[in-house]
């Protein structure tokens, strides 16, 4: 498909505390790049603090990043003002992390669903009321129970509420920032589901944010893995997850439940992240997950990486941002257990 939305060299910085004293710096996104295509969903996976929301609110128009441009359907949205960023990106909408404090407690169903509609000015009341209708039966919720108010309804109703929502003006693209963490675990793959048939059902495009590798498997064609506010890996998903090259995503994923090692035959051992992640006031200089990887070297510790194919996986079309990724793929053994 074509490029629907694409990011070009993202930078946001924030600035933390009040005052002069005190003010603090914060690297929050630091030179990010991606396309998405029509109707591909793109998973974003990392731990929280990496950039990831920061992300995802500059790709809807929620924040102007510092440098870098937003292309929409071929035109730079970056520039715009506030009201015509949001007009522009009509075709961009956003699911957000938590439905308990992203509905309006006040509104009933037919309110908040229809918000979006009468804001626009879209049809008439009657037919606004038959598109909420719609809406809701596509997320699998029955229409008769738009007079309700969120709370008669529970965690995972109410995400299907956010996205009938972000449905509204009939988006190509939806940005989903942890659209399940909130949610018990037993109710987040129903959500997922949800999300990947509107995804084949109305060929929107999905960006899916995770700060789990497992939640995004079965929903995403491809994988983007962030650490500290830049990109450390992307390709496609069965690549990442059975292959990866950078020794970040091999230790999130040595450490989540996805990995299936019975299949491979012996227990893998476990690859343990050091610490914590460093502060983003604060980044390390050359590659920044320098402080935490078991295969640093002299150059990590000066030497940017940037993202690139690795030489030992040529029919593989996957980026890592790791001098050594050779090396890291010829521990694999380390991350699944012998094959
Ligand atoms: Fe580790 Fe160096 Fe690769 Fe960074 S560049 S992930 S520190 S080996
Ligand atoms: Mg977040």
């Amino acid at each position: 498909g074509e490029v629907v939305l694409e990011a070009r060299d993202l930078v946001k910085t924030f600035t933390t505390g009040r005052g002069g004293l005190g003010r603090t710096r914060v690297s929050s996104v630091d030179g990010i790049s991606l396309s998405l295509r029509a109707g591909e969903s793109l998973g974003i996976v990392g731990e929280s603090g990496c950039g990831k929301s920061t992300l995802a609110r500059m790709l809807v128009g929620l924040e102007v990043p510092d440098s870098g441009s937003i292309g929409y359907r071929g035109r730079d949205v970056t520039a715009a003002r506030r009201g015509d960023r949001r007009l522009l990106r009509r075709g961009v909408q956003m699911v957000f992390q938590d439905p308990y404090t992203s509905l309006d407690p006040r509104m009933t169903v037919l309110e908040i669903v229809g918000e979006p509609l009468n804001a626009s000015r879209t049809g008439t009341r009657a037919a606004r009321r038959d598109r909420v209708a719609e809406l809701l039966s596509l997320v699998g919720l029955a229409p008769g129970l738009m007079e309700r108010y969120p709370h008669q309804f529970s965690g995972g109703q109410r995400q299907r509420i956010g996205i009938a929502r972000a449905l509204a003006l009939e988006p190509d693209v939806l940005v989903c920032d942890e659209p399940v963490s909130a949610l018990d675990v037993s109710v987040q793959a129903q959500v997922v589901n949800v999300l990947r048939d509107l995804q084949r059902r109305l060929g929107v495009t999905l960006l899916f944010i995770a700060h789990d590798l497992s939640v995004v498997r079965h929903v995403a064609d491809r994988v983007g893995v962030m650490y500290l506010g830049r990109i450390a890996e992307i390709g496609p998903t069965a690549t990442v997850y059975e292959a990866p090259a950078h020794p970040y995503t091999q230790a999130l994923l040595s450490a989540s439940p996805v990995v299936d090692r019975s299949r491979r035959g012996r227990m893998a051992a476990r690859i343990v992240l050091d610490g914590d992640p460093p502060s983003p006031t604060s980044p390390p200089a050359g590659c920044r997950f320098h402080t935490r990887c078991r295969m640093a070297r002299d150059d990590c510790r000066t030497d940017v990486p940037s993202l690139r194919r690795p030489s030992e996986a040529p029919e593989r079309a996957r980026l890592a941002a790791c001098h050594h990724a050779e090396d890291a793929l010829t521990r694999l053994e380390d991350v699944f257990g012998p094959a």
